[in-house]
């Protein structure tokens, strides 16, 4: 399965991208990880500094899976509201859960800082709005509930909505503390950076796959080599075999434009990240250049449309979604895309240690806050790898 086809926009972005090499020969490790997507380099980037043996492997290119394919909104909001979560796993566990988001957002901020290329990281609001009257209920609720456990939140009325937007809609809520980035740009940096670590190896084109476990080390193989590891990560993404593990997760497939660049975003307040109440949501950024980042509209089905005829009639429709908002914009979309879009059943990500198999953990990032997802799983992956709990490993376990 490919997991995406049309034309993507962040590659267009990267020049001197770093190459790693073929595993060519036998290796031993501490850890070796598998998958170089945002999972698998937020990961080798934490365990490159605890000094640990790391051997990261990716079948293709470091950074080409679905973090290529990423629209690089950072939010500690997920598609799930708070006060649904609580509705479905309890008031102190959904808040835990917030929160972990909240800190994964925390970590990813101070990462951008420390990182020293520039992943085009920058600090803005989110605007979610209630798409339909119904909804501004569900909107209140949820204001009423993250303002009680300090989540940093206001509520905008129709009046404020169209002061600050030009736009008319019933009811929103914006929270801070949120982000943009260019994802591949993050992904190809967190790994540049830790393969400077004399701990760490990096191979590309290098698929592997599990023999079995002896003598305290995993073996997997590749085309060439053996790795013995004593622990493994699967962070192989949407393509991870997660489905045969039985772990409630879903395909779908969701669509993407880029816009040529605009030269005023004055009506557009902080250049907030926008989405919205219904589902499937349609939601929208801008980019350090000045272009506008547009999804949504997705479909039940795993695998996006090839064909670009077909692409370009998804193209029309986000357009004229952009339009529905900021009329006054010239637009065209110079980059289109589908893509295959994991998430879980029940709104949380599968991050942990295999119940069946010793050593053998999974960092997955369903979900639309997938990167969020993947800076706290990466922090509970390296805690159960090195000190063998995390306060909040139960609430993402596997076997949930
Ligand atoms: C269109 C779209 C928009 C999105 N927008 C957002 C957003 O705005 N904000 C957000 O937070 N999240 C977003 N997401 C989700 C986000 O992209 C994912 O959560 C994230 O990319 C997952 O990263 P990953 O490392 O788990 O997977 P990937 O980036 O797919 O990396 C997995 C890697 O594993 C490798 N691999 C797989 N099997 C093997 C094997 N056997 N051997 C070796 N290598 C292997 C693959 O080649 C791949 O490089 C979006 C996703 C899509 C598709």
């Amino acid at each position: 399965m490919s997991l995406y086809h049309g034309s993507l926009y962040w590659p267009t972005t990267i020049k001197d991208k770093p190459k790693y090499p073929k595993l060519n020969k036998d290796r031993s490790c501490e850890v070796l990880i598998i998958g170089a997507g945002m999972s698998g380099a937020l990961l080798t980037y934490k365990l490159a500094k605890e000094s640990l043996d790391v051997i990261l492997v990716d079948k293709d290119r470091v950074g080409n899976g679905s973090s290529s394919a990423n629209t690089g909104l950072l939010q500690y909001s997920n598609d799930k509201m708070l006060h649904s979560f609580a509705e479905t796993i309890g008031v102190k566990d959904a808040v835990r859960f917030y929160r972990l988001c909240f800190n994964g957002m925390e970590e990813l901020k101070r990462i951008a800082e420390t990182l020293q290329d520039d992943i085009q990281f920058e600090n803005r609001q989110s605007l979610y709005y209630a798409s339909t009257s119904a909804d501004i209920l569900a909107i209140k609720k949820e204001y009423d509930m993250l303002k009680k456990y300090d989540f940093p939140i206001e509520f905008l009325d129709e009046d404020k909505i169209y002061q600050s937007y030009g736009f008319k809609k019933h009811a929103a809520i914006r929270t801070s503390n949120d982000a943009e980035v260019n994802p591949q740009k993050l992904v190809i940096s967190l790994i540049k950076e830790a393969s400077q670590y004399s701990n760490v190896q990096v191979f590309e084109k290098t698929e592997v796959q599990k023999l079995y476990y002896q003598d305290g080390y995993w073996l997997f193989k590749s085309e060439d080599a053996i790795i013995r590891a004593k622990h493994v990560v699967y962070a192989t993404g949407y393509e991870s075999d997660a489905i045969t593990m039985n772990m409630a997760t879903k395909l779908n497939r969701t669509y993407v434009i880029v816009t040529n660049p605009v030269s005023s975003f004055q009506q557009w307040e902080d250049r907030c990240l926008i989405w919205e109440t219904k589902r499937p949501y349609f939601y929208m950024r801008t980019t350090y250049d000045g272009r506008i980042v547009a999804g949504g509209l997705d479909e039940e089905m795993m695998e996006a449309p090839k064909d670009p005829k077909i692409l370009n009639g998804y193209a029309n429709n986000l357009l004229t979604r952009i339009k529905e908002h900021f009329p006054q914009f010239q637009l065209q979309a110079d980059y289109v895309y589908g893509a295959t879009f994991g998430e879980s059943v029940d709104g949380i990500p599968f991050i942990g240690e295999d119940p069946k198999q010793k050593n053998l953990y999974y960092c997955l990032g369903f979900g639309g806050n997938g990167t969020v997802y993947s800076a706290f799983g990466s922090t509970i992956i390296k805690e159960l790898i090195t000190k063998g709990e995390h306060p909040d490993a139960d609430l993402v376990r596997l076997d949930r």
